[in-house]
Parts: C-alpha cells; structure tokens; sequence
C-alpha cells in the first residue's frame, strides 16, 4: 500500500509516530435459537462469565496503577455485577427451561433488570442499570467471539483511531502509551481536543474518514501543528517528521526558559497568563509551564468517567488539593457545566434534539439544586486553602445569575452558622459564552465581580455553527470582526465598573487574537498549559500601545481573512525591527 494523507484539523500541537489502534465499539448482534445440550450451553456461558470475570480484574489492576483508585471503582462495580446471583441465576434458569441459547438468555434477562432499574426513581438504582448494560455487553461480546476493544489496558505505544472520543474515553487514555488521537468528527474546541492539549498529547480530529482508512496495526504519522495523518509511511517520511518532531522540540526548549519570567508586553504591560485545567492532576502541567493561576477549572471531570455523583468530600480534596497546589494565586473554579458534547450518564437525562442549546450547565443546576450546592458547599470549604473565585457557566439572563449567586450565599451563610470557615474575598464572576450576555455587558459589569469570556461557545453562538461539526467549522471563526465587537464590549463594560475581563475560550491563546485581545485591553488570558509560553514569548514582543492604536481599524474590516493578513503583516514587521 502506498503512504496517504488525511487531512484534519489540528486539535494539539506535537507530532506522534506510532501504529494505529482502533477504538470501535463492535455491533453484537443477538439471534435466538434452540440449543441441543442445556448442560454445554450452561458450561459455554460459565465459560464466558470466567473469561469476563478475569479480564475485568486485569483492567480493575491495571487501572488502578496507571489511573488511580476512581477509575479502578468502576471496573471494581463491574465484577460485582458479574458474580451476583439475582442476575445470573435467571438466564441459566432460562436456558434451561426454555432451551435457548446463552446469549438470548442473558440479553433478555439483563434487559428486563436493565428497564426495571431504569424506570426506578433513585440515583443509585439508575446507576446499577449502566454497570448491567455494561457488563452484559462484555459478557455477550465473549460468547459471540468479538474482541471489545479495552483503551485502559493498552500497553504499547499507539495512536488511536476513532469515530469520535467521549471526554470520559479520553479521560482514560493513558498517556504514556497513547502517543496521539485522531478521529472523523470534531473540532477544535471540542471537548476531547481540549482534553488532548491538557494532556499533551497531539491529536487531528475532524477527518472525516479516519476509521474507514486506518486499520489496526498500521504505522501513523500524526501532524497535530499541521492537521496531518499520514497512513503507512515510507521510511523516508518517517525521517523527515522525526526531524519535524525534534524542530518542534527544540522550539518547545526555547519557550520553556521563560517559564519564570512575568508576561509584560514591550512597553510594560502585564497580563496574566493563565491556565485552564480539567483536573488536579492538570496543576503539574501549569506549573512547569509557568501558569500565572488557574483561568478555568472545568469541574464537570470530576463528575465523569464514574457511575455516580461526587461526593461532598470528594470534591473538597479535589478543590484544596488544586487551592493548595496554586499557593495563593487566583483560581477561578467553574461551576458544573454539563450538557452539549459533556454527558453524565448516570443522571439518565432524556436525549435532546440539540443538547448545546438545551437543558445544560447553569440551566441543570439551578434545577437539581441538590446536586448544585453539594458542589457549592465543597468550594467554599475549600475557600480558605487559596484564592478562589467562583464562577457560573451558560449564563445567558441576569436573573440566572443572580439565582446562583443567591443560593451560593444561602450555602455560605448556613456554612457559617455552622461554624465552618468560609473566605470573605471569594470573587464571583460568569463566563460571557451566550450571545446576550455579551451584548448585556454593561448590565451585568454592575453585579459581577469578572468575566471570563467563553468564546469556544461564544462563536459557536454568535455564527449558528455547531463547534463539534467539522462540515461547518470554517465558521470557527475568532477573528470575525462580529466576534471581536462582543469582545470588545465585555471588555469595555467590565473596565467602566472597574472589574476584571479574562479569556478562558480556545481564541486566548490563538496567535492571531493574541494581538488584537492585547489591544483590546483583555486582562486575563487563560489556556491550555501547553500554549503558555508560547504565548508569553509573543506577548513579551508586543506593544500594547501599537496594538490598541489598530483596533478601530480592525473593528471595521470586513471580514475574518482580512483581520488575519493585517496582524500577519504587524507581526512580520514586528521581528523586521
Ligand atoms: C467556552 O465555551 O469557551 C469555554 C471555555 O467553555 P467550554 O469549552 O468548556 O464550553
Ligand atoms: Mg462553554
């Protein structure tokens, strides 16, 4: 076969060669039929329970090593199910008796548990229906002869090739071996290309027709700077990108010695440069890449890739941990934000016809309050261990802000009366990621203390142009001058009330914006880790004063394109002087 590139689009830096490994999740089809021997069916399905049994205890070992003790639990959760007799008494029961075959038996019965948990009104019960289904999908795969592919036990180094990946898929890659990911769909600020960057690892989503041209096995060039996959490489491309890599490398090298250095534009500006994090683990990498603070702390991972809600507890060691790890400086911790490509499963909600515009983030908490201060009560625990500012995702009405800000004040005053120690500095802001909310500004700058403007949401907003379809990710577009405008105003508004305005959206650390938001006298930029001190070598080579005397004529170009030749050209100027 001859080399063949695919073109994507480049969801984090960093170039991986290694062999393909597909994640598919392979259709089992269950057929009934008459069985001539109850007794060899019942061993053949025994047979398949062992086999069940002991590959989900090599996964529950291997998790625990490599992905800690939560992700350990769900495989623990699973070899329960697998040896409890409720469950596998009745489908040996029912081959037996109706003298069908294993697999019938055991979908039939497990469907039956599966629709009888779900319809229970209890979480918990909720819970044991996902472990069946899952359980049972293993069992069934192994008595019809199909490999399930495992990515948790992988253990060479590989690059993966899927469809799509959940962020709870790529929340359990691990990335020792998982050099890289691409995948048909996406883009790039969906949520496992963000994953990707925290994670370092580089990745090209949004191919189209990754899966039906790359089969296992087969050696992969990933470009995540270009958006390049190319498939079966000769020896001598395997040269020219190993030479690519160790560029790449080199210029990494450079930008690591100002990982200590402030983030003070020519002329004397600074701006703090931050990071965004999905879990504490996450502190490591913004430390060495010299994170000013913490912009975005995406809480929702901490209620994924499990069975069921985070406790209380869970939550504060996870938030002090993060609190501590900063030692002072500001972390702005978002309230939970799920829904669009973020589910839970266990919350069992019912599937939307457009799940970014529905019942999601600040829309879900202020409606499952439980769940909503839980979380609030382990922040403002956690409050005192650093400087924490709270803020609510999604918010699209004034009145829903003040909603959560007053049930966040309600949970603080019964802390309190409690006896239990609550910062009185905790800022509380919103993420400008609807529309209205940025045209709104003005209004809003009056009752929040900061915004942090979303603009992965923001554009995908503002240009109608789902930012997981990859048909209509050229209306991605951060340098539209409509785009700039809303950001502008956000600005402007949060400055005339004497408030601060961050970035936490993907455009933050876009080479391009960098400039105009400089300019624009955005105070606060956060990003994945791994764009920091690119970042700040940029930033150390403007001007702010240049930078902001181009706005009106950047305001008032036409399009996208021309915004992005006019900053090309400053920049090129820039190093010419
Ligand atoms: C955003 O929308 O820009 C944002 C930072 O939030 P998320 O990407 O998690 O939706
Ligand atoms: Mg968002």
């Amino acid at each position: 076969m001859m080399a063949q590139s695919l073109k994507g689009i480049g969801a984090s830096a960093g170039i991986a060669i290694a062999k393909a490994y597909r994640l598919e999740e392979p259709e089992l089809v269950v057929e009934k039929c008459v069985i001539d021997s109850i007794e060899a069916e019942v061993q053949r399905f025994d047979a398949a329970l062992k086999q069940s049994s002991s590959e989900l205890e090599q996964i529950k070992e291997h998790a625990f090593k490599e992905l800690g003790e939560d992700k350990a639990a769900i495989f623990a959760a699973h070899l329960l199910v697998l040896s409890d007799p409720e469950l596998i008494n009745p489908i040996k029961y029912n081959i037996k008796s109706e003298q069908v075959n294993a697999e019938f038996a055991l979908d039939e019965v497990a469907n039956m548990f599966i629709g009888m948990f779900e319809a229970m009104d209890n979480e918990y019960m909720k819970e044991r229906a996902a472990d069946i289904r899952d359980v049972t999908k293993r069992v069934l795969a192994h008595l019809l002869g199909v490999t399930i592919p495992n990515p948790s036990m992988i253990s060479e180094e590989v690059i993966i090739i899927a469809a799509d990946l959940t962020p709870s898929d790529t929340a359990q890659l691990n990335r020792h071996y998982v050099k890289g990911f691409t995948t048909d769909i996406g883009g790039r600020t969906s949520h496992s290309a963000i994953m990707a960057r925290s994670l370092e690892i580089p990745a090209v989503v949004g191919t189209k027709t990754v899966t039906a041209e790359i089969e296992n096995g087969v050696l992969v060039i990933l470009d995540g700077l270009t958006g390049t996959v190319i498939v079966d490489p000769s020896a001598d491309m395997v040269k020219e990108y190993e030479a690519k890599k160790a560029t790449y490398e080199a210029q990494k090298a450079e930008w690591a010695k100002l990982v200590n250095e402030p983030t003070v534009s020519k002329d004397g500006q600074h701006v703090e440069l931050v990071a965004n994090i999905g879990t504490p683990e996450d502190i490591k990498g913004v430390l060495e890449n010299g994170g000013e603070g913490v912009g975005l702390y995406r809480t929702e991972f901490l209620y994924m890739g499990r069975t069921q809600l985070p406790t209380e507890e869970e939550q504060f060691d996870a938030y002090k941990t993060v609190l501590e790890r900063m030692e002072g400086k500001p972390v702005v911790v978002r309230t939970l934000d799920i829904g669009g490509d973020k589910e839970l499963p266990y919350l069992d909600l019912p599937k939307e016809m457009n799940p970014f515009l529905g019942f999601r983030a600040i829309r879900l908490c202020l409606e499952m309050q439980d769940m909503f201060r839980t979380q609030l009560r382990a922040l403002l625990r956690a409050s005192t261990f650093g400087n924490l500012k709270i803020m609510f995702p999604m918010i699209a009405t004034l009145g829903e802000f003040r909603q959560a800000k007053a049930i966040l004040l309600e949970e603080k005053a019964k802390l309190k009366a409690e006896g239990i120690a609550v910062s009185e500095t905790i800022e509380i802001g919103i993420m400008v990621e609807i529309p209205s909310t940025a045209v709104m500004a003005d209004i809003f700058a009056k009752e929040v203390d900061f915004f942090s403007i979303g603009t992965n949401d923001l554009i995908q907003y503002t240009m109608a142009a789902d930012r997981m379809n990859e048909r209509v990710s050229y209306l991605y577009q951060p340098y539209n001058p409509a785009i700039l405008r809303l950001v502008k105003m956000v600005i402007d508004a949060a400055h005339k009330e004497g408030k601060w305005a961050g970035m936490c959206g993907e455009m933050a650390g876009d080479e391009v914006a960098i400039p105009i938001l400089l300019g624009l006298g955005l105070d606060e930029f956060s990003m994945s880790a791994s764009s920091i001190l690119q970042a700040r070598s940029q930033l150390l080579n403007l001007s702010k004063a240049e930078m902001s005397s181009i706005i009106e004529q950047v305001l008032n170009m036409t399009t996208a394109e021309e915004v992005e030749r006019l900053i090309k050209e400053i920049e090129v100027k820039e190093v010419l002087v």
